[in-house]
């Protein structure tokens, strides 16, 4: 199984860290051992001092594919989650100065939260998805498939020309706005329109 992340898909949030928009989907991986444990609090690792949410739709892939046409993309995926993409940003930071991969911000243990429920997609507009995330009881993100500049369709026509996409792969599709900082205490807690779907305690 594998965990492939889209970065920059809402415009606003490319924005507030500064960074142009892509003309094509940016992406990068995190390894199987970056889900959470069921359960199981986040542990701020010590590596870093400035971890950061991001909230995210996730698709989970049903099928095998390679080179799918976009037309056909919506028979891969039948369900959708919601995850957080705990990312390192002081080491993305200086990845991204360097030009290094973005691994070492993005891959560590734990930094894959997901919902243990996925909600199947014929209950949604797909174009009107609402999500947010709340930090101790405020919200904090607020997002909407809508804003995203690359679809669910899109991503797995352009991520199958690279990888063969295989039954239980999970793709986060970016974050919006409002990203942020934790510390131990929060209590993240992740929904899908009003529907709690997700609560991370951190440690
Ligand atoms: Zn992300």
């Amino acid at each position: 199984m594998k965990i492939i992340c889209i970065g920059r898909n809402y415009v606003n949030h490319a924005a507030e860290l500064g960074n142009d928009m892509p003309t094509e989907p940016l992406f990068f991986l995190k390894p199987e051992t970056a889900i959470q444990p069921k359960g199981h609090p986040f542990f701020i690792p010590y590596f870093s001092n400035d971890i950061h949410y991001e909230v995210e739709l996730v698709i989970k892939i049903n099928k095998n594919g390679k080179h799918i046409e976009e037309q056909f993309a919506h028979t891969y995926y039948s369900q959708i989650g919601l995850g957080i993409d705990f990312t390192a940003r002081d080491i993305q930071d200086e990845c991204k100065a360097k030009g290094l991969p973005w691994e070492r911000a993005k891959g560590f243990d734990g930094s894959a939260q997901i919902s243990r429920t996925f909600i199947n997609k014929s209950e949604f507009d797909l174009n009107d998805i609402s999500f947010q995330l709340e930090k101790n009881g405020v919200i904090v993100q607020n997002g909407n498939s809508s804003d995203m500049v690359f679809n669910f369709d899109k991503i797995i026509a352009y991520l199958s020309t690279f990888y063969t996409l295989k039954t239980g792969d999970l793709i986060y599709t970016g974050t919006p706005a409002g990203v942020g900082k934790v510390i131990e205490g929060d209590t993240l807690k992740g929904f899908i329109t009003d529907k709690e779907m997700l609560k991370v305690v951190v440690k």
